[in-house]
């Protein structure tokens, strides 16, 4: 008997691309470039700019599987290399430009990267790491020749020659799915940085499955602004998204205050936006300011840390804009879930619904997530057994970029690192880092409940709990605060908000008020450098 067969074509990354260009050419991309100017292209021209800078790339001598960096903001260009450095069969490793040098310069060394593309505001930083550089053997300026560039880089390229010196009719070569297209390092806050390298197939899988109706479901119909950074775990999938939907983009380049993300919701008519935490308390803060209603705006996807319940609210009902909360990681490509209501709920209050929106959502077909005790038995999915998080699926990690083994358990999961309950439908509610978490006399108090009560005080601009070093309980919950704009509230003020609302032993011995809180470069609070400065407050109270 012969069995019948269906067409193999491979996922690639330039299949992608290809389609946007073929149904959705001339859906605009907008983009915001370094010097502030806003570009209006299309799906199309993205598109053949990317096949030729392809090209070009071969030219210069690039082979199947070298590394080629970018340092740049969301911007056309940096999509354009996006497509064009995978769609050639290389990788596309985007390095996060906020990094302190030394770990910008072993990042490169390690990935040895072979191009760096940059953005001007990074001319002279590169410049400065350049003697550094072990492998780079082409700098690329991201724009039309430039003087001062040439001057301050010797030899450098300009990208915009290298596109335009290509042959419009120049094709896409043809790949195994299975090859690396993409490379992100982790932003490790103890030991180097590990790399996470993507296939086409992981990023196409991942692609489909980001946008099926539960996910971020983009559409033809939207027009999707990333204000997550194209260096932070591929901008969370959206440009390969919205290229497979032919959704039009607005990239925000190197501005994304409040004030500036305003801007760009109302000017550009925005339908979808995505980021981390902080950037929406800038924009809640401008949007209120000013007035707007951001009435362009259906959608928002909050993650990278945990979306406070007030911003739920608030976006919710001040704006009309439903706020889907997602968790990943950089090694899950990176969505691991979202929050989605499921059909028993429809019939419940606004309230319990804006409640249940809160934690980080299910798993999408494709990824899969179990809690695990210290000793790796599976724990119950009963929504109040907290475990360590692990996941597995199509777009989840095995091995780190030039590891020499397996980053898996022994029976196939990803240990994430992350404490979390799951409850029987599979929502996730994550409680903490595994080594944020605060041990207080043997029982586990989580800092994402803290702070999102803390926050939940309007007297509050943002907030972090940590764990502070206590001689009878080993730690105790210390917050954190910064406190609102033309607000002063005292720290008995802020301890009585936690009352009634957790357990009175895990209610924060202190809350010290600080001018700002340590972000990185993903826009995470830094902790340990948060516990480095407070870890002791409690004992040096007693001393
Ligand atoms: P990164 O690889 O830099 O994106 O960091 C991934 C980590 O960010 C996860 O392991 C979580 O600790 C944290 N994270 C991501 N999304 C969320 C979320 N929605 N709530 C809480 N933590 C989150």
């Amino acid at each position: 008997m012969s069995f019948g067969k269906m067409m193999d074509m491979p996922l690639t990354i330039s299949s992608l691309i290809e389609h946007a260009a073929r149904y959705h050419g001339k859906t605009e991309v907008i983009s915001v470039e370094t010097d502030g100017t806003v570009t209006r292209t299309g799906w199309a021209e993205v598109e053949s700019n990317s096949r030729k800078l392809a090209a070009a790339l071969k030219r210069l001598g690039c082979e199947m599987g070298d590394r080629c960096a970018t340092i740049a903001w969301n911007n056309r260009r940096h999509l354009e290399i996006y497509f064009g450095v995978a769609g050639a069969g290389m990788v596309c490793h985007t390095i996060n430009p906020r990094l302190f040098p030394e770990q910008l310069i072993y990042i490169m060394n390690h990935a040895a990267d072979r191009v760096l593309f940059f953005d001007k505001t990074f001319v002279s930083a590169i410049a400065q790491l350049r003697p550094h550089l072990e492998t780079i053997q082409h700098f690329v300026y991201m724009g039309a020749p430039d003087p001062e560039v040439a001057a301050a880089i010797d030899g450098v390229l300009f990208y915009d020659d290298l596109v335009n010196a290509e042959p419009d009719d120049a094709t896409w070569p043809e790949l195994d799915e299975r090859m690396p297209s993409s490379l992100c390092y982790t932003s490790g806050t103890t030991g180097n940085p590990k790399g996470v390298e993507y296939s086409h197939r992981s990023t196409v899988l991942h692609t489909l499955g980001a946008n099926m109706a539960d996910g971020i479901a983009l559409s033809a119909r939207d027009t999707v602004l990333p204000v997550v950074p194209m260096f932070h775990a591929n901008a969370w999938g959206v440009p390969y998204a919205a290229a497979a939907v032919g959704a039009s983009m607005v990239l925000p380049g190197a501005h994304l205050d409040g004030d500036s993300l305003a801007d760009l919701i109302d000017g550009q008519k925005v339908t979808m936006a995505l980021g981390v935490p902080t950037i929406w308390l800038g924009l809640l803060n401008a949007l209120k300011k000013r007035g707007s209603k951001a009435e362009s705006l259906q959608r928002t996807l909050i993650g990278g840390s945990a979306a406070p319940s007030f911003m739920i609210r608030d976006f919710n009902e001040i704006y009309g804009v439903e706020l889907l909360h997602g968790w990943g990681m950089t090694e899950t490509s990176p969505l691991g879930s979202i929050n989605q209501l499921l059909a028993k709920h429809a019939d419940l209050s606004q309230e319990e619904k804006l409640k249940l929106r809160a934690n980080q959502g299910r798993p999408p077909f494709g990824v899969e997530l179990r809690v695990v005790d210290d000793s790796g038995n599976v724990l119950p999915n009963d929504g109040k057994t907290p475990g360590n998080l692990q996941i597995r699926g199509h777009w989840v990690v095995d091995t780190y970029f030039k590891a020499e083994k397996s980053a898996l358990t022994a029976d196939g999961w990803f240990d994430t690192g992350d404490v979390a309950m799951l409850d029987e439908d599979g929502y996730v509610f994550i409680t903490d880092r595994s080594k944020d978490i605060i041990k207080s006399g043997g029982e586990w108090i989580s800092t994402v409940e803290l702070e999102d009560i803390a926050i939940s005080h309007p007297g509050v601009a943002n907030a972090a709990a940590i764990a502070a070093r206590h001689e009878k309980w080993d730690e105790r919950p210390v917050v954190l605060a910064v406190k609102a704009e033309g607000a002063n509230p005292t720290e008995a003020d802020i301890l009585d908000h936690f009352k009634g609302k957790i357990a009175s032993w895990q209610v924060p011995d202190r809350v010290i008020f600080v001018d700002s809180l340590p972000i990185g470069g993903t826009g995470k609070v830094l902790k340990n450098k948060l516990r480095d400065e407070y870890g002791d407050v409690l004992i040096a109270e007693h001393a």
